[in-house]
């Protein structure tokens, strides 16, 4: 077992210049851990942002080879933690070991996607316009854009992803990949975790030659020690996964700041599901059994959790809800992930189930016993007054549905176009009412960053032509992804070179394409080399 330090890990030194300290809490007994863990100081945080910059002289020139060499051996080390790694962050989190021994899979395999991407080298987008001396009635010049690294990133740990979206997680590899340094603010709630991870990463930064400031973990449970980072003038990118209220803190304040920087907050999402009657007709007791594992999944806890659905009313819409209803009563409430997350969701729901216009139908409380827990909770209004309140669109971070039952196509439509940003929508329909359903799919595409036919939101595939984002408030960027491999475009700049001679190019916009890639030449995707 490894001897836990509760130290920040600066530029491969550990550190603890400060002297207010805080614990993780096993959710599932609610009793603190033994490691005292140090929030970074103002000190340290500048020292782990001016390391990064010192290193970024370094890497910013380094070749995609070599950043893919880091990712692997990135990948092995975290391997290399073994079942200690799965065993603290269930003992942090109460998430289970399948699911973190999943979440693991999911972590070290993007990285090492990220290195084969890296290898193959077309995510640069070289794009090539040549020039045309001739043309009238002046000439065009030649122009040639790829992207670079950014520089120093700070990475905002999830809470309900110890791996996929912590230390190494999705955030840092794109980051990684791109070529910047990253400082990682770690979440209080898996705080022995983020130790772990930084040994690893520590461990694959010398075994690669890296420089030390390649990578740091600050450690706090203040939102100072995040304020503070962000403030700081070497930053250059901000990744964030959590909640509104936190995302939107962070993107005003690098909005402020003397130099403004992007921030990739992904925040709340309700995840609309719309059910066609023609499915409930054909499939209720599928559907229930599907919405109700969705919704219940990880105790509730994913941003793309199924969170409101919307029915057009009839006897079959209500019987469709009685039987969802027994379902979520009659399945075990999971373990929340810590206090904050259970008193977070008590008064969301509280604050749904004040407005005159909703009815519980089950569910509500927090449940008594050892651990973090809320009841599954069903609750329902109308669409009229869906479309009215924009307070019905909050966030129920938990086991929570809110069904919106519209008394007419009409209403239906006003509802849904009521809605805010979402990560995903979701419609579930037979082949008999592809027209009727089209139409609500066409409006809820203005919504959200994915759309999904006849399935169910939970579970985010990591691949290319992944949209792990969407409008506001789901995200403070909706053109870019925080899951999927152009995550990566989110950490580079684009920048174009006019007439500038063949040698002084970067190599991958030579024209003898010496790299091999993928590169758009005068609108045409092409390997070839320019004449
Ligand atoms: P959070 O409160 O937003 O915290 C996430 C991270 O941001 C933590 O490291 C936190 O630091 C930091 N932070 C929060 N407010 C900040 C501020 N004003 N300035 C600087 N840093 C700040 O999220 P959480 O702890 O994961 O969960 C709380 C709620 O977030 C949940 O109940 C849920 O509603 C929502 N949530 C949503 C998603 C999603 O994907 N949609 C995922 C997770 C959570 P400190 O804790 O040290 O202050």
């Amino acid at each position: 077992m490894t001897t836990l330090t509760g130290n920040n890990f600066i530029a491969g030194e550990t550190s603890q210049l400060g002297t207010t300290t805080f614990t993780s809490v096993n959710p599932r007994t609610k009793q603190p851990g033994t490691v005292e863990f140090h929030n970074a100081t103002a000190e340290e945080i500048h020292n782990a942002v001016a390391a990064a910059a010192e290193a970024f002289a370094q890497t910013r020139t380094y070749s995609a080879a070599r950043l893919a060499d880091f990712l692997d051996k990135a990948a092995e080390e975290i391997m290399a933690l073994g079942d200690e790694l799965l065993q603290t962050a269930d003992m942090e989190t109460g998430l289970g070991l399948p699911r973190l021994t999943g979440e693991r899979g999911r972590t070290t395999g993007q990285l090492q996607s990220y290195a084969q991407i890296l290898r193959e080298g077309s995510y640069v987008e070289a794009i090539i316009d040549t020039a045309q001396p001739d043309r009238q009635p002046a000439p065009r010049p030649d122009i040639r854009r790829m992207r670079f690294p950014i520089g120093p990133v700070a990475v905002f740990s999830a809470s309900n992803f110890p791996f996929a979206f912590a230390v190494a997680g999705g955030d840092t590899a794109s980051a990684w990949a791109a070529g910047n340094p990253v400082i990682v603010k770690g979440h209080p709630g898996h705080p022995a975790t983020s130790e772990l991870f930084a040994l690893a990463i520590n461990r694959a930064i010398a075994a690669t030659g890296f420089p030390a400031g390649w990578f740091s973990l600050l450690q706090g449970a203040t939102v100072e020690v995040g304020q503070l980072l962000i403030q700081h003038p070497l930053l250059e990118a901000v990744g964030f996964t959590g909640s509104l209220r936190g995302g939107r803190a962070i993107y005003d304040t690098a909005a402020q700041r003397k130099r403004p920087i992007p921030v990739y907050a992904e925040m709340g999402s309700i995840n609309p599901v719309l059910i066609m009657p023609n499915a409930v007709t054909a499939r209720a007791e599928t559907l229930a059994e599907g919405l109700a594992a969705s919704a219940t999944l990880g105790a509730g806890q994913y941003c793309t959790n199924p969170g409101i659905v919307f029915m057009l009313d009839s006897a079959e819409t209500q019987n469709f809800i009685i039987a969802y209803r027994d379902k979520m009563a009659a399945r075990p409430a999971g373990v929340l992930l810590n206090e904050q997350i259970e008193s977070g969701l008590e008064h969301a729901v509280a604050a749904t189930q004040a407005r005159s216009t909703v009815h519980t139908l089950t569910g509500g409380f927090v449940v008594d016993g050892d651990a973090f827990s809320f009841a599954n909770t069903v609750m329902k209004t109308s669409g009229a007054d869906f479309a009215a309140d924009a307070a019905l669109q909050i966030e129920h971070f938990g086991p929570v549905t809110l069904f919106v039952v519209a008394a007419s196509p009409d209403e239906l439509t006003t509802a849904l176009q009521a809605l805010h940003g979402n990560l995903t929508a979701t419609i579930h329909a037979e082949a008999s009412e592809l027209d009727s359903a089209k139409p609500y799919f066409d409006l809820l595409r203005e919504k959200v960053g994915r759309l999904l036919w006849n399935g169910y939101p939970t579970g985010v595939e990591v691949v290319y032509a992944q949209m792990h984002g969407g409008p506001y408030p789901a995200t403070t960027a909706p053109a870019t992804t925080s899951v999927g491999f152009t995550g990566i475009q989110r950490f580079m700049r684009p920048v174009a070179f006019q007439n500038l001679p063949d040698q002084l190019l970067p190599e991958a916009l030579r024209n003898a394409n010496p790299l091999h890639i993928w590169r758009i030449i005068n609108g045409v995707n092409s390997k070839d080399a320019i004449q």
